[in-house]
C-alpha cells in the first residue's frame, strides 16, 4: 500500500522530515543526533500506517493490519518486525503507547525502512557484490567442538554464495579467495576498489553454553549504544563514521538477510543488532555482518558440519542478498530512477 497526500504528511510530520513533494512521501530520515527524549507514540506509529494497536493476553503491544506486523518484546529492547526479531537502537519509553513510544530514530530508520522501502533506498543500486569470509591465515577465528575452523567455513560460504549470485547475473567479488590473513581495515578498502554497491561480512559465532542461531550486526547509528553495550541508553561519545550515512541501506540489508538465515535455514531468531565492528564502520557501501550459527553450540555445530546444511546456508544467503537487491531495484522504479 503506498500512502496517499494526507498519509505521507502524517509520516513526514511523526517522523521529522521534510514536506513531501507532489504526493509521493518525502524521505524521512532518521535524526542525525541521538535526542533522549525524541519519542513516537506507539498509537502514532499506528495511524501512519493505518494499522490497530494491539495488546496481547500478557499485555505487549503490536501494531498489526493486513500488511503490518510489528510487536513490542517484553524487556523494551527489541520488536518483530514483519516476523523478524529486530533490537531497537534505544529501549522504548516506559509509556510507550500514548506518552512516551518508540525512539524518533527506531520509527524512521528501522519501522519505516521495512514498511516503507521506497521512501529510503531509492538512491541505491545492488549490482556489485562484496563478500567478505572473515578471518584467515594466521587469524582462524572460533573453532568447533568437531574441528571446524571459522576461517575455512566462511570462504567456504562465500564461494557458495558467490556461485549461487553469479547465476543470477550479479557481480561478486570476496575480500579473500584462499587462506590468506587480511586485516580489518584492509577489507572495506578492497570493497571500495571493486566499486562494491554492498558488502556482506560471513562470520560463524562462539559463546559459552546455551547460545545458538543467527544474528546479524548492522553500523550503530550514531549516539546509540551497541546492542551488547551494557548500558543500552543513547549516549553523545557514540560519535557518527562516515558509513552511517547509509544507516537505513545498511539496516534493510541486514533485515533481508537475518530474515533468510531463519526463514530458508532454519536457524533460531537472535535478531538484527547494533555494533561498532570496524568492517562496518569503515564500509564505503550499505554493509552487514552475518553470524550463521554458533561453532560452540552442539546443535548448531552439528548442523553446519554438514555440507547439506552448508549449502542451504549459502542459499538463504544468496536469497538473502537478492531480497535487498530486489527492494532497492523497486525504490529505484518508484522514485523514477532507472531500476
Ligand atoms: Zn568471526
Amino acid at each position: 500500500m503506498r500512502f496517499g497526500v494526507s498519509s505521507a504528511a502524517a509520516v513526514a510530520a511523526l517522523l521529522g522530515c521534510a514536506p513531501c513533494l507532489r504526493g509521493r512521501p518525502a524521505l524521512p530520515s532518521a535524526p542525525a543526533a541521538f535526542r533522549a527524549d525524541d519519542w513516537v507514540a506507539v498509537r502514532d506509529l499506528a495511524r501512519i500506517y493505518g494499522a490497530p494497536v494491539r495488546r496481547d493476553a500478557g499485555g505487549r503491544y503490536a501494531i498489526v493490519g493486513p500488511r503490518h506486523s510489528l510487536w513490542f518484546a517484553d524487556d523494551g529492547r527489541r520488536i518483530r518486525l514483519q516476523g523478524v526479531e529486530v533490537w531497537l537502537s534505544a529501549p522504548l519509553s516506559s509509556s510507550a503507547l500514548s506518552a512516551g513510544g518508540i525512539h524518533r530514530a527506531d520509527a524512521a530508520g528501522l519501522v519505516d525502512v521495512v514498511f516503507r522501502p521506497w521512501a529510503h533506498l531509492g538512491r541505491y543500486s545492488a549490482e556489485t557484490i562484496v563478500l567478505d569470509p572473515g578471518h584467515g591465515g594466521r587469524d582462524g577465528g572460533a573453532v568447533g567442538e568437531n574441528g571446524l575452523l571459522e576461517k575455512d567455513l566462511t570462504l567456504a560460504l562465500a564461494r557458495a554464495v558467490r556461485a549461487r549470485l553469479a547465476v543470477a547475473g550479479c557481480k561478486v567479488y570476496l575480500t579473500r579467495n584462499d587462506d590468506s590473513f587480511v586485516e580489518l581495515d584492509e577489507r572495506p578498502r578492497i570493497a571500495a576498489a571493486k566499486g562494491g554497491d554492498l558488502m556482506v561480512s560471513l562470520h560463524f559465532n562462539a559463546a559459552g553454553v546455551g547460545a545458538r542461531g543467527a544474528e546479524t550486526f548492522v553500523l550503530a547509528r550514531a549516539g546509540a549504544a551497541p546492542t551488547r553495550a551494557p548500558d543500552p541508553r543513547p549516549s553523545e561519545r557514540y560519535r557518527p563514521v562516515p558509513a552511517n550515512a547509509h544507516d537505513a541501506a545498511n539496516f534493510a540489508l541486514g533485515y533481508h538477510l537475518q530474515r533468510q538465515l531463519v526463514r530458508a535455514a532454519g536457524y533460531e531468531d537472535r535478531g538484527v543488532r547494533h555494533a561498532r565492528f570496524a568492517v562496518l564502520r569503515a564500509a564505503p557501501c550499505p554493509a552487514a555482518l552475518v553470524e550463521c550459527g554458533f561453532l560452540t553450540d552442539p546443535e548448531d555445530a552439528r548442523r553446519i558440519a554438514d555440507p547439506h546444511f552448508r549449502e542451504r546456508l549459502a542459499e538463504a544467503l544468496a536469497r538473502g542478498i537478492l531480497d535487498y537487491a530486489m527492494t532497492v531495484r523497486r525504490a529505484r522504479a518508484a522514485r523514477g530512477a532507472p531500476p
